[in-house]
């Protein structure tokens, strides 16, 4: 049994630990990080790259109907094989773990293969490994939630997806977030019939209404069965392979895959935090204040295990800031949170920055509100009949645009463009001095001259 004794040690190797144990080893002190399963965590493999990854494999399906109206002769009949794409994109995955591996081992960080519990304040157990540390980070992230209902448990989550066995056929989605909309255009595209329940009135709670509204029309003219005011009683097992969903409005849908969309929890429990003095919040998360210090004082915690923000370049940002404010002597800087830019990959996908309309009246504004609804000039030639969906917020007394909102053809390359005009305080007045880029869709954004009454 080894015994070694750390600067930092990090537990979990996903978006916000890597970076962190990175940036630690560059000023010289002695990293050590557990990861209990693959590098990179979530986002690299169960999150961000294998769903983008499959939401390109479901575009495509459009690009070959769309590619007739420019002259391509396409066959009728486009196969779909499932399993080349789970193959590739396990190879993918493959060589963005060893990339990891590669970062960490440059940094002078000591990989640690297992599952760390806390032993007492400092020590923790690393799959049989026993280690010490001056100061711990502890960066575990969560997994998908399962629904307490009967027959909750059988239900598929987003991790699963990624490994299912064949192309599912017809799906059964619980959930109005980011995942459940955005796994319903991936199994969509693919050729399965696709069903979304959703508890509310209208999905992507949160998001500017217009611009949840415009992305649930577009769905349902693609053939995506929405339902929102409905969701899960049960669930039941069929067959080896069937499952039938008892929803809330009395039907009984049958189905190959009912797919649990809705929320993550923390990784705490085996950790063993009651090991420690570290103190969770409502919700299981772990509570920190405002320098990602626990309620151990040498022991911290960020990303998605002690925040709310969920998303990748945060929980990077915070690793960053952390490792530079504990080895770095840069004990001022911090993470912006401020107009956090963030995308829901659908059809169209969704790119948006700043407050939605609703939240800056809530926030007491007074606004002008500038939208534009238009067919993409590509759709003219394609025969889809698919719109794009614009949404500027100014502010009335200080002439500052507050939120910037698309669904839309490239929606999140072009609102990640705007995200830092946003964050620098960018005027209407500075939008409208601006030169267009044409013929673009961005360039209406630039050009939005008329206030919605
Ligand atoms: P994670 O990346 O989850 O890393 C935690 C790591 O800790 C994991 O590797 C885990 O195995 C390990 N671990 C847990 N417990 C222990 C333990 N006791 N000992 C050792 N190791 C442990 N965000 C975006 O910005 N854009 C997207 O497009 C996007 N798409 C997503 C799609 C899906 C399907 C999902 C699920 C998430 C998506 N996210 C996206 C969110 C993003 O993946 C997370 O916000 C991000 O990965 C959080 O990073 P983290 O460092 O907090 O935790
Ligand atoms: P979200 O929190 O985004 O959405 C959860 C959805 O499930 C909501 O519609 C919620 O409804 C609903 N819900 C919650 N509890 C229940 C319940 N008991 N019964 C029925 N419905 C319920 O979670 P996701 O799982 O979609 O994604 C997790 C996080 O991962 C996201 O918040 C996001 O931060 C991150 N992510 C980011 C992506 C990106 O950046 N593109 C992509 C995928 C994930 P209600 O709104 O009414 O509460």
């Amino acid at each position: 049994m080894t015994n070694k004794h750390y600067d930092y040690f990090v537990i979990g190797a996903g978006s916000g630990g890597v970076r962190s144990a990175r940036i630690a080893a560059g000023y010289a002190a002695k990293v050590g990080i557990a990861e209990k399963s693959a590098l990179g965590g979530t986002c690299v493999n169960l999150g961000c790259i294998p769903k983008k990854l499959f939401a390109y494999a479901s575009d495509y399906a459009g690009h070959f109907e769309d590619a007739r109206g420019f002259g391509w002769d396409t066959p009728e009949q486009i196969r779909f094989n499932w399993q080349t794409l789970i193959n590739n994109k396990n190879n993918e995955i493959s060589r963005l773990n060893g990339i990891y591996k590669k970062l960490l081992e440059n940094a002078g960080a000591d990989i640690l293969k297992g599952e760390a519990r806390f032993i007492d304040d400092h020590k923790l157990d690393v799959g049989g490994h026993q280690v010490s540390a001056d100061k711990i980070l502890i960066a575990v992230g969560g997994r998908p939630r399962l629904p307490e209902i009967e027959g909750g448990e059988l239900m598929a989550t987003s991790d699963d997806v990624f490994f299912w066995p064949k192309k599912p056929e017809k799906v059964v989605i619980q959930g109005g977030g980011y995942i459940a909309v955005e796994f319903a255009h991936i199994l969509h595209g693919i050729g399965a019939h696709v069903t979304l329940l959703y508890r509310g009135d209208l999905f992507l709670r949160g998001f500017d209404r217009d611009i949840a509204r415009s992305l649930a029309d577009e769905m349902t003219e693609q053939g995506v069965d929405l339902r929102f005011n409905c969701d899960i009683e049960r669930v039941e097992r069929k067959d080896e392979d069937r499952f039938i969903v008892h929803t809330t409005t009395n039907e009984a849908l049958e189905c190959d895959m009912p797919l649990a969309a809705i929320g993550r929890v923390p990784n705490v429990e085996p950790l063993a935090l009651e090991n420690t003095g570290v103190d969770l919040c409502v919700g299981g998360r772990i509570a920190i204040d405002e320098n990602y210090q626990t309620s151990a004082p040498h022991i911290y915690a960020l990303g998605d295990v002690a925040n709310n923000h969920n998303l990748t370049p945060v929980a990077v940002q915070e690793g960053h800031v952390l490792a530079d404010r504990l080895f770095g002597g840069m004990g001022a800087r911090s993470v912006n949170y401020d107009n956090i830019a963030t995308a829901v990959f659908s059809s169209p996908p969704i790119g948006t920055v700043g407050l939605s309309e609703e939240d800056a009246l809530d926030h007491g504004h007074k606004i002008d509100v500038y939208v534009s609804s238009f067919k993409p000039m590509k759709h003219q030639l394609t025969g889809r009949d698919e719109r794009s969906f614009l949404k500027m917020i100014v502010d009335q007394d200080s002439d500052r645009v507050l939120g910037l909102h698309m669904m839309g053809l490239d929606a999140p390359e072009i609102i990640q463009g705007f995200a830092m005009a946003i964050n620098m305080g960018a005027t209407k007045t500075d939008f409208d001095r601006t030169m267009a880029i044409h013929p673009t869709s961005a360039e209406e954004f630039v050009l939005m001259r008329t206030k919605r009454d």
